[in-house]
């Protein structure tokens, strides 16, 4: 095992250099070019006075420069920061000043976005830029060391010495956060490292994968795609984004990559099994198809394996408090029927799975419990965030046999008979909608921060669709106020991306309560789902 996760790259750069590493829709790169251009660009911020340990925020779709930035930045030995090019500047302002970042990679269709950062948040100002592209950037003004594409040549490629070692942080991932402020986790090189030593033994992956690059950069899910397929010397093929809707051209891009590994969160493949787009026999060459990030329907699971009797199918869980994934579940053979529940499985090798009751002792088997997780994958923390990291990770129970600590998923589970782990579902706020790990507590701030709202509250409802949840915005408009929905949207979109925005608004006079005075979400979800084919109003 290597010691920092993009020593994989150098070794198959000096083993294949000519080996194809990753393949995007206009440009494809081998080893030997991801090597090269990632010195360069690591030489290239060190001398703009990047420092080890400072994070670095890109900000680019996902692409072979995104994938060369990333490498880049671990090359000198700091810590990338993915910022979602789809959220609105005022939550990436929000995570730059969180994650106190100097220096920002942009490159691709970013600029408005840029200026956008540039008129919210004056403090973006300062921050150093590097343009990763070839077309002129003509927004700023941003902080000096700055560079562009060109200069990277007037840097040497030769590999560099590295001051990081395996326990300093790779990335941070920043996820929904219940008050509001996103939440950084934060993901060292080992945490990442053992992971993917257990997923390439276990799925027995060699240099001839040809692996899916599904789930955008500020996903823990692309950390696999991308260093499970380095580690053996595959190829990864990035997934244009447009395809999640075109379900035909989506297939079409698996059979014409030739992939052998698929991995997504569970809706795109629902997706494809609601547009029955997969052939029986399909996808020839493919081997494997991983999910991970939420449940997927056992419907549509047996949909899958029936099309595909020559694919193993594998259930990965696991938040990303805990790197990529803590458990996994490969399923033996197609369900007997559409309402077998398919289990999170076991732990991954140096992982654990604890179901504990209040007391934090073990419940017994059969009975639900709060899922807790110990091991190897366990971020440090969140970061700069004391009181949260304290809150979510604590000291092993049985302390005196397995020291360390363990971490609060909010799951609820139960273990079955088999010994296996089965996902119950969630003990808060937290949902997921097309794979998004959403608070719905983040909605809710955003919306108090709007003018002319009474109270507001968003509750999820089970949509039916691929998407697997609903949300739903209830709203009592302030007295005099005159609001429609669609003008609440507008504002609520510029504050956050646009996976959080509710599908289905309702104005009331006042709230249902509960017997405490408190909001009766219950009954608001019920009145969401009553009227479930009603239109947006
Ligand atoms: P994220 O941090 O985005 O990976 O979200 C983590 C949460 O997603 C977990 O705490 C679970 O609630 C859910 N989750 C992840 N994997 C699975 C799975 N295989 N089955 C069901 N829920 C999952």
């Amino acid at each position: 095992m290597p010691e920092l996760l993009h020593e994989w790259v150098s070794r198959q750069a000096r083993r294949r250099p000519d080996a194809v590493a990753v393949v995007g829709e206009r440009e494809t790169l081998t080893y030997a070019q991801l090597e090269s251009l990632s010195n360069r660009l690591a030489r290239i911020l060190k001398r703009g006075g990047c420092r080890r340990g400072e994070r670095v925020a890109l900000l680019m779709p996902k692409s072979p420069t995104a994938i060369v930035s990333l490498l880049g930045i671990y090359k000198a030995d700091c810590v990338y920061v993915p910022l979602d090019p789809a959220s609105p500047p005022r939550r990436l302002a929000k995570i730059l000043e969180a994650c106190d970042s100097a220096w920002l990679l942009a490159g691709g269709p970013v600029t408005d976005l840029l200026a956008a950062l540039v008129d919210d948040d004056r403090s973006v100002g300062s921050i150093a830029v590097g343009w990763m592209d070839a077309k002129p950037l003509h927004v700023g003004p941003f902080g000096g060391g700055g560079f562009g594409l060109g200069d990277l040549q007037s840097c040497s490629d030769d590999p560099l010495e590295y001051e990081n070692t395996r326990h300093d942080p790779a990335h941070i991932l920043f996820t929904s956060g219940s008050t509001g402020i996103p939440k950084g986790v934060v993901i060292t090189h080992d945490n990442v490292i053992h992971f993917v030593g257990w997923a390439t033994t276990y799925f027995g992956m060699d240099s001839s994968e040809r692996a899916s690059a599904h789930a955008p950069l500020n996903f823990d899910l692309s950390v696999f795609d991308i260093f499970g397929t380095f580690a053996v010397g595959g190829r990864l093929h990035l997934v244009p984004p447009e395809l999640n809707l075109l379900p035909n051209q989506l297939a079409e891009f698996v059979r014409h990559a030739e992939l052998t590994q698929w991995f997504s969160v569970p809706s795109v493949l629902n997706y494809l099994a609601k547009f029955d787009v997969v052939r029986r026999g399909d996808f020839p060459t493919l081997r494997r198809v991983l999910w991970c990030g939420d449940v997927l329907p056992t419907p549509s699971l047996m949909y899958w394996m029936e099309r595909l009797p020559h694919v193993r199918f594998t259930n990965l869980y696991g938040p990303t408090e805990a790197t990529i994934a803590s458990s996994y579940y490969t399923v033996p053979g197609c369900p007997p029927d559409p309402h077998a529940p398919i289990p999170i499985g076991v732990a991954c090798d140096g992982e654990e799975l604890l179901v504990l009751d209040a007391s934090m002792e073990p419940v017994l088997p059969g009975e639900a419990g709060e899922l807790w997780i110990g091991g190897v994958g366990l971020s440090p923390g969140y970061w700069r965030d004391p009181a949260r990291t304290a809150e979510a990770f604590r000291p092993h129970p049985s302390r005196a046999k397995a020291p360390g600590r363990i971490y609060r998923t909010g799951d609820l589970a139960r273990v079955g008979d088999d010994g296996l782990v089965y996902f119950l579902g969630r003990t808060d706020s937290q949902i997921k909608s097309r794979g998004y790990r959403i608070e719905l507590g983040e909605i809710e701030a955003a919306l108090n921060a709007l003018a002319g709202l009474q109270e507001c509250a968003v509750v999820a409802i089970p949509s039916g669709g691929f998407e697997g949840t609903t949300i739903c915005c209830a709203y009592v408009p302030a007295p005099g106020a005159a609001l429609t929905p669609a003008a609440l949207r507008r504002e609520l979109s510029n504050a956050v991306p646009p996976y959080m925005l509710p599908a289905r608004w309702r104005a009331f006079d006042r709230f249902p309560r509960n017997a405490n005075g408190k909001t009766d979400r219950r009954r608001l979800k019920e009145v969401f789902e009553a009227n479930a084919t009603e239109a947006n109003r």
